[in-house]
């Protein structure tokens, strides 16, 4: 059985290519290909034998991924469908501002959360994907974004399609990869992950003293609510989210940002504000309210200008950091939420 090279880390692969009877010196080489030249193809590493370019075909292979034409949005937001070396797809969206290119991407193929307001949600969970098909990702449409938007990624946020704890270690792998400075070296204060609230993997994070800035979909902040929403709040209640969130804050002393979608009349009047405040007093937080992008698996409504002010004018009454998020890329079915790629190529 071939290896996927994509998935080891430079330790192990100098010592997978010891193994194999190679010099210490050609995991570096290797090394070098892969993740700054970004190469994906053993015969292009010019600088091997082809002997040992031949060895090298025959022990591995990239778990990677390949896109279509991407969708463009009228708002400058491009969606990618990426498929998979076992015919999945999954999506990836690029957003374009002022000062940055953002860069969205997933990390499982559909998900298990069974969020009743997501779109992902309504294709169950698949598989999860490997550390070449997250960082590839990235290079993909990082490559896309050099051409056409003038300017590189920037930043990235893990809210594609999935749960990224519920794929923990290819995800913190990913970010190990892109954040190592012999490789991309992208600044750890520009990669978000973002997650519904696995607090055994929260605090899995805090003792591996993750470097990124995590966020939590928190959506209401009472369990009984929450539970109506995102079923997983039933094994993750938010009495013991709360506690791994300041146990988070206490190791790695980041901000948290709570990502709360107003839905009208579900969970935007002021008593959910007053206890969404209460929730936030343990840990330093940045409060991002996100307008709910509707689509065809939910019935859910937006809430009103005005229902989304005062909430928001009641937490910055509070002294608190509150951003609001107008969603990008929802002609294009891009926006939060919205990601919901068949799963397999009709054959
Ligand atoms: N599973 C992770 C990553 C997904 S991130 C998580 O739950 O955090 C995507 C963000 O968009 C999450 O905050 C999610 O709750 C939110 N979202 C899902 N459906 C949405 C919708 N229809 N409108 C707006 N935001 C939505």
């Amino acid at each position: 059985m071939k290896q996927d090279i994509l998935s080891l880390s430079f330790d192990e692969l100098s010592r997978s290519l010891e193994e194999l009877g190679e010099k210490k010196f050609r995991a570096t080489q290797i090394y070098q290909w892969i993740w700054t030249k970004r190469v994906r193809n053993f015969n292009e590493m010019s600088n091997l034998s082809q002997t040992l370019r031949d060895r090298l075909a025959e022990t591995y292979f990239f778990q990677t991924v390949k896109i279509a034409t991407p969708q463009k949005s009228s708002d400058g937001s491009c969606k990618f469908a990426f498929s998979l070396n076992d015919g999945n797809i999954v999506e990836g969206v690029l957003i374009p501002a002022k000062d940055r290119v953002t860069a969205c991407i997933s990390t499982q193929v559909g998900c298990g959360m069974q969020c009743t307001f997501c779109a992902t949600a309504s294709l169950g969970f698949t598989r999860n994907l490997s550390v070449g098909e997250i960082t590839d990702q990235y290079f993909v449409m990082d490559s896309y974004a050099q051409q056409h938007m003038g300017n590189g990624i920037s930043n990235i946020v893990y809210m594609g399609m999935g749960e990224p704890l519920m794929n923990y270690v290819a995800v913190t792998q990913s970010v190990a990869r892109l954040i190592d400075p012999k490789t991309v070296g992208l600044a750890p204060s520009r990669i978000t992950l973002s997650t519904s609230g696995i607090i055994k993997n929260i605090i899995k994070l805090a003792d591996n003293g993750f470097p990124c800035n995590l966020a939590v979909s928190l959506h209401a902040p009472k369990d009984l609510l929450r539970t109506q929403l995102m079923p997983i709040n039933k094994t993750n209640p938010i009495a013991k989210l709360s506690d791994a969130l300041a146990y988070y804050h206490e190791k790695t002393n980041n901000r948290i940002t709570i990502e709360y979608m107003l839905l009208k009349g579900v969970n935007d009047s002021l008593q959910n504000a007053r206890d969404l405040a209460e929730f936030t007093k343990r840990f330093p937080v940045k409060i991002n309210v996100i307008e709910f992008n509707p689509h065809k698996a939910a019935s859910y409504q937006k809430s009103d200008r005005q229902a989304l002010d005062a909430f928001v004018n009641f937490l910055k009454g509070l002294n608190l950091i509150v951003n609001v998020r107008y969603s990008k890329g929802r002609d294009i079915a891009a926006a939060c939420g919205q990601l919901a790629a068949k799963h397999r190529k009709q054959n």
